[in-house]
């Protein structure tokens, strides 16, 4: 169930954004009094970086937790992975091949070497980046589902139908922006979303 998979990608980005914040939290405590190098790109010190740091992933782990919305939650991950790749290109077009000394609070703090800190680093935005790129695109390009008439009879019971071959609707879902299709007849009905299952309420799209 690909929904799933995305679920339990925001669960785990939520999970590392929480860890890292953390660890960022920490470093600037524990390193309060040490002279602090200074960010190459904007050149303001590490210890306020680190501060903005940790408030856009905080921000970021508060749209995977109370936003209904999938591809929301998976831009804001896209949104955070990939400004760090870019500050990182940035860094190396400036001839800093890796973030070695710039990332030595978090380092000193956990008892890490600088390469070790380095790769964690590398991998964890690695991983953000490139699986919220892929569901964010797999989101978007998903094919319709297509939703069948159904018609309820005197007892309450539901019946499926098949959809007349004309007249067809296509929505995309409002929590997970997963294609829809149903014929005019379904127009009014609440059924589950084919992709994420949650409750929906088919609308006449035009
Ligand atoms: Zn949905």
């Amino acid at each position: 169930m690909p929904s799933k998979l995305i679920k339990h990608f925001i669960d785990s980005a939520a999970g590392l954004l929480a860890a890292f914040t953390t660890a960022l939290f920490l470093a600037n405590i524990a390193n309060s009094r040490v002279t602090q190098p200074h960010d190459p790109l904007f050149a303001i010190p590490m210890d306020s970086f680190f501060w903005f740091l940790a408030l856009a992933a905080t921000a970021v782990i508060f749209v995977c937790v109370l936003m209904r919305n999938l591809s929301l939650k998976l831009a804001g991950i896209f949104g955070f992975a990939s400004t760090l790749i870019i500050y990182r290109l940035g860094l190396l077009s400036i001839g800093a091949h890796n973030a070695n000394g710039y990332a030595d609070p978090l380092a000193f703090t956990f008892n890490l070497s600088n390469v070790s800190t380095n790769c964690i680093l590398n991998v964890l935005f690695l991983y953000l980046f490139l699986l919220s790129a892929t569901l964010l695109n797999w989101t978007i390009l998903s094919a319709s589902e297509v939703v069948p008439c159904k018609s309820v009879s005197t007892n309450g019971k539901v019946y499926d139908s098949l959809p007349p071959l004309n007249a067809h609707q296509n929505i995309s879902c409002p929590a997970c922006a997963g294609r829809i299709e149903f014929p005019d007849c379904a127009i009014g009905q609440t059924v589950h979303c084919p992709h994420c299952q949650r409750d929906i309420t088919l609308k006449e799209s035009r």
